[in-house]
């Protein structure tokens, strides 16, 4: 092939490029737009329930919670970010029992794997979806999860199903 032809052959071929290029820049530029104005939008965002954005411990209007400072998440926790301080008590009928003192939660070592809200036996924990966390001081992000003067929530006794006849 000659000088001229691969010339102009290669003209063509960025004029096509170049064309399909702007081909697609031109679509887009009419496509409907879908990014989303936050903090504008605010109001109307909708996060999902499934989105795991801060852990807590619910407690009922009696202040009570379902942790019984077993130590199960602390140990699955992949990196320390659970801690917890316990006591033992003697119960009214004599016996010794360990209640939870303090459950403390660091949101900025959470990896967010979910393995003590799903590990708990008591099903104590929860993930909220409250995802304004940005603090400007990091031991804010250090959190007590069980709230002030709460105890642990007595465990209702099952009635057991009739025999059948
Ligand atoms: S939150 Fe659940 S796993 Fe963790 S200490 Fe309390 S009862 Fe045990
Ligand atoms: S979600 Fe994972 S990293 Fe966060 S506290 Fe639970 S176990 Fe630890």
């Amino acid at each position: 092939m000659s000088s001229v032809s691969q010339y102009f052959s290669g003209l063509f071929t960025g004029i096509r490029s170049l064309m399909k290029g702007m081909s697609v820049t031109w679509v887009e530029l009419w496509t409907k737009k879908v990014t989303a104005q936050y903090p504008e939008n605010r109001d109307t965002l909708v996060i999902s329930d499934r989105f795991r954005c801060e852990l807590t411990m619910p407690h009922d209007t009696n202040n009570e919670h379902a942790c019984t400072a077993c130590g199960i998440c602390v140990m699955n926790c992949p990196n320390g970010t659970i801690n917890i301080v316990s006591e033992m008590i003697e119960t009214a009928d004599g016996k010794k029992k360990k209640i939870l003192k303090q459950y403390t939660y660091d949101l900025g070592m959470c990896t967010f794997c979910n393995l003590c809200v799903v590990t708990c036996p008591s099903n104590a924990l929860k993930f909220e979806n409250t995802f304004e966390n940005a603090i400007f001081t990091r031991s804010k992000l250090v959190q007590t999860l069980n709230h002030e003067g709460s105890k642990l929530r007595e465990k209702k006794k099952e009635t057991p199903a009739p025999v059948a006849e």
